[in-house]
């Protein structure tokens, strides 16, 4: 039988936490690695230590980063503005700039308005901890991201955490909270770890019947699912109001940083007076809002990306699920590639990287005990040829290390 490229370790796998220099002596640590240079449209980008290698581990969706209308809109916006903001949105930090981009997000997402913090994780944490206290109840899918978790538990709202994607678990727990003065349900769209899409139509039947509000996170939804890459309501054909609170990132399909809500005039003007991360944080910069208002009309104005997208996404789980890994119920560009213990996983991803293929493996306690994986992303700039690559060396390992 053919090695894995990296031996197994002779110590034994060490359980807990992760020991992280468990991992670097044994020649098992890939993070915190130096991407430095990183060419528009191409698949390949340039790492320290390890020259070109085929790119498996981006969240860039759409291939946008470095695509030369978002970078030329960065540049204006520094010539015009400066690469800080004057402080905080609500005294002197909001430039134009600011309401452009949240007056785009709210028309694609169709709502009446939208908000925009300097991250993702603060627009979660923010959001969730201004809409409920202590005598609400927030009830949250096992697999949500950890910036929601960390928004419930800041609230001081009772926390619910239901079964994964089981929306027959949710309207038991609501049942059971019924007294509870606000009902708030927050999910994953797309589910980070696992690529699975939320139970949509279900979700809102069941919030209807508790006349629990739905927040929903679109961070791997946005410019990923729907026929125009609009996200979760699209995908199910259903209509914008079907989500009352929309929650993304700028910084994934979106190649910028920051993070948004949209919603109702109302919700989003209760954000912009009460959300700490608003109220007390310095305004998103300039150049990163600019990229994000110009990427988002690329993506409109190039369905192309969206359609290659789905196309690659698509190859790509069929081509791994024939080949034999257990992927879960993933259908989007999130592959995860289960592989049972955090040591299997972290020799299979070495086993890629000394071929030249930059993916990451997730260990617990990100993902549950006994489900650790190589977690593979897809994007726009992907072809065929790259994920049969990606496959063929995937498999070579996992028949080496005895996985498949
Ligand atoms: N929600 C989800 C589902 C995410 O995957 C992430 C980023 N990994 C975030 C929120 C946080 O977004 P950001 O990186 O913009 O802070």
């Amino acid at each position: 039988m053919e090695e894995l490229l990296v031996a197994v370790p002779s110590e034994a796998q060490p359980s807990g936490p992760w020991d992280v220099d468990y991992y670097k002596r044994n020649n098992l640590y890939f993070h915190l690695v130096e991407v430095n240079e990183v060419v528009a449209g191409s698949s390949r980008v340039q790492v320290t230590g390890h020259g070109e290698m085929l790119m498996f581990g981006s969240y860039s969706y759409l291939g946008l980063i470095g695509h030369p209308r978002v970078n030329a809109a960065a540049i204006d916006a520094v010539k015009r503005y400066g690469t800080g903001t004057n402080g905080v949105r609500l005294l002197a930090g909001t430039l134009p700039i600011h309401n452009q981009l949240e007056e785009r997000i709210a028309e694609l997402k169709g709502t009446q308005d939208a908000i925009t913090f300097s991250s993702g994780y603060a627009a979660n944490v923010s959001t969730i901890s201004a809409l409920v206290g202590r005598h609400d109840a927030v009830f949250c899918d096992k697999l949500d991201h950890a910036s929601i978790v960390d928004g419930c538990r800041l609230s001081g709202a009772k926390l619910v955490r239901f079964n994964h994607n089981d929306v027959d678990d949710l309207d038991r727990r609501l049942a059971l909270n019924a007294d509870s003065a606000q009902k708030l349900v927050v999910v994953d769209g797309v589910y980070s770890m696992d690529g699975d899409v939320a139970d949509l139509p279900g979700l809102r039947r069941v919030c209807d019947r508790h006349g629990a509000l739905l927040m929903v996170d679109e961070a791997h939804a946005l410019g990923v699912i729907g026929a125009t890459g609009k996200g979760i309501e699209e995908h199910f054909n259903l209509p914008p109001a079907t989500v009352d609170i929309k929650m993304g990132t700028l910084s994934k399909a979106i190649p910028s940083v920051g993070g948004y809500v949209a919603s109702s005039r109302e919700l989003v003007s209760t954000l912009k007076h009460q959300a700490r991360a608003f109220i007390y944080s310095a305004a998103l910069p300039p150049a990163s809002a600019a990229a994000s208002l110009a990427a988002l009309n690329v993506m409109q104005e190039e369905p192309e990306r969206v359609q290659r997208l789905q196309s690659n996404a698509a190859y790509m789980l069929r081509t791994l699920r024939e080949a034999g890994f257990d992927l879960l119920q993933s259908e989007t560009a999130i592959a995860p590639v289960i592989c049972g213990s955090a040591e299997i996983a972290a020799r299979l991803m070495m086993h890629c990287v000394a071929a030249g293929v930059f993916v990451q493996a997730v260990l617990p306690p990100v993902v549950p005990e006994g489900l650790a994986r190589l977690r593979a992303t897809v994007t726009a700039n992907h072809n065929f040829e790259d994920i049969d690559n990606f496959v063929s060396v995937l498999s070579d390992g996992a028949k080496a290390g005895g996985l498949l």
